[in-house]
């Protein structure tokens, strides 16, 4: 590369020395022992990592989005910036909000280089770091955009036991009921929510659901997450869930929040609309070692070392106490149930594992809609609850109660839009409704089918405790 005459220029154009603590953009210098490079972990408005080598007495930079490749194969992105001064190598700390580059910095490694080759458009270099060491290759393609170079690792990297992050995995299973009899097994709560697992590379947070969609768009507040576990190569496992204002999670709610596009959720944000919260409970990879193999035991030491706690996340912690115990304790606080997982399990992804026990509390059944009752207060325009049926091996219909609890105002509002094509005089159900409910009752054609959970049937065949959960989709 020919010498400009001010290699700095671009560099001091961009900060102002009275504001910013970065170093002043002193004459190209010589770091003496030959040439050194820096990684600096930078977290402005985009996390990424700026890779520094010394050229010609100043430092030349690359911002890399995701971090240097981890193993051969692996090609990553590299902005090409400008060059920095040579004291940039020691600089870390925070570059105040506003300014170019604003946020933290912190040197990720340092050390020694050599470099192989250097032309206008490749750049072949050995890092003899502390943590960052190996041949790599910085190229610029041609008809790439301009700045854009690709940065790729020639050499073996240097744990020859590296595992890439599996690209696709569909999640571990449990099987219902079967409360375990032996000792060796741990409890969760049962989470009400949407199965989901976060891959975190590069500092960037992708979550697939249980059939590999790709999520990530659904749960805004996770790629905090990412900045959280910079500098890790991580898949987790874990439930998506919305808590209602009770504190216990909300299915509806949930429903609601996923399902919106992004610019209602954004509308809604300000109003103490609830926020999609990731419950994290299994660690299936962790920096080029898969832990798929380890038991369960293990993985959860792991995972509770990583001391993931943020404002959209967290690790729940396990339940102690014998299965009845726990049980007992989840029914009491309205949780949907418990999670029994054996300590030695290992991970088996898309089983349905004897190894995993979901022990639910509550029961769900589908229910037909017979029609519904206005309620009171803000409710008196609208549904205050439903007439449910069920259907018989008959294919009569009857009556098993009402449900007023589990509903969002927006799902009300949707099912009375619904339900009112449907209206018609007399009732759809065959046998009688108590005279209480039937003088109020709106009825309409028996055509949508829902889902409510409830406690147990009364011994008249009623259900107890029924709560809304949701219109079945077909
Ligand atoms: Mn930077």
């Amino acid at each position: 590369m020919p010498e400009t005459p001010d290699r700095l220029a671009t560099y001091r154009s961009r900060r102002d020395p009275s504001i910013t603590t970065e170093p002043a953009a002193e004459p190209p210098t010589d770091s003496g022992d030959g040439p050194i490079f820096v990684v600096q972990e930078h977290h402005a408005s985009s996390l990424h990592w700026d890779l520094r080598l010394e050229h010609h007495g100043v430092l030349v930079s690359w911002a890399v989005p995701k971090g240097l490749p981890p193993a051969p194969g692996v090609e990553r992105l590299a902005v090409h910036t400008e060059d920095h001064p040579l004291s940039y190598a020691h600089f870390e700390g925070e570059i105040p909000a506003g300014e170019y580059g604003g946020g933290w910095v912190r040197i990720t490694d340092t050390g020694p280089v050599t470099i192989t080759s250097w032309t206008e458009s490749s750049v072949e270099f050995t890092l003899e770091g502390s943590v960052l060491a190996g041949r790599h290759l910085l190229h610029r393609g041609r008809g790439e955009k301009p700045g854009h170079w690709a940065l790729r690792r020639r050499d073996p990297p240097t744990d020859p036991d590296y595992e890439p992050m599996p690209a696709e995995l569909a999640p571990m299973l449990a099987v219902t009921g079967k409360p375990p009899s032996t000792p060796g097994w741990t409890y969760e709560v049962k989470w009400d929510g949407y199965r989901a697992l976060a891959q975190i590379i590069g500092g960037r947070v992708r979550l697939s659901s249980r059939s590999g969609k790709d999520i990530t768009a659904s749960a805004p507040g996770l790629a905090a997450l990412g900045d959280a576990l910079a500098g890790h190569e991580v898949l987790l496992d874990g439930e998506l869930v919305t808590f209602g204002p009770d504190g216990r999670p909300d299915f509806g709610l949930l429903q609601q929040r996923m399902g919106a596009p992004a610019r209602s959720r954004a509308r809604t944000k300000g109003r103490g609309q609830a926020t999609v919260t990731y419950l994290i409970f299994d660690l299936l990879h962790l920096d080029g070692r898969s832990c798929l193999r380890l038991p369960h035991a293990e993985r959860r030491q792991l995972l509770e070392a990583l001391e993931l706690s943020g404002p959209a996340w967290a690790v729940p912690g396990q339940l102690a106490g014998t299965v009845s115990e726990v049980m007992d304790a989840v029914r009491a606080q309205g949780l949907e149930g418990v999670m029994a997982k054996r300590s030695t399990s290992v991970y088996q992804p898309g089983c349905r594992s004897e190894q995993w026990r979901k022990l639910v509390n509550l029961r769900k059944q589908d229910v037909v809609i017979g029609g519904w009752q206005t309620g009171e207060g803000r409710r008196a325009d609208g549904i205050g609850s439903l007439l449910l049926g069920v259907r018989g091996d008959d294919d009569a219909l009857r009556y098993v109660g009402n449900v007023g609890t589990g509903f969002t105002e927006r799902a009300l509002g949707e099912l009375h839009a619904m339900l009112e094509p449907l209206r018609r005089k007399d009732s759809p159900f065959s046998g009688a409704v108590p005279t209480a409910r039937a003088r109020t009752a709106r009825w309409v054609a028996p055509e949508l089918v829902g889902e409510v959970e409830f406690a147990t049937w009364t011994g008249d065949g009623m259900l107890r405790q029924p709560r809304w959960r949701g219109l079945k989709d077909d």
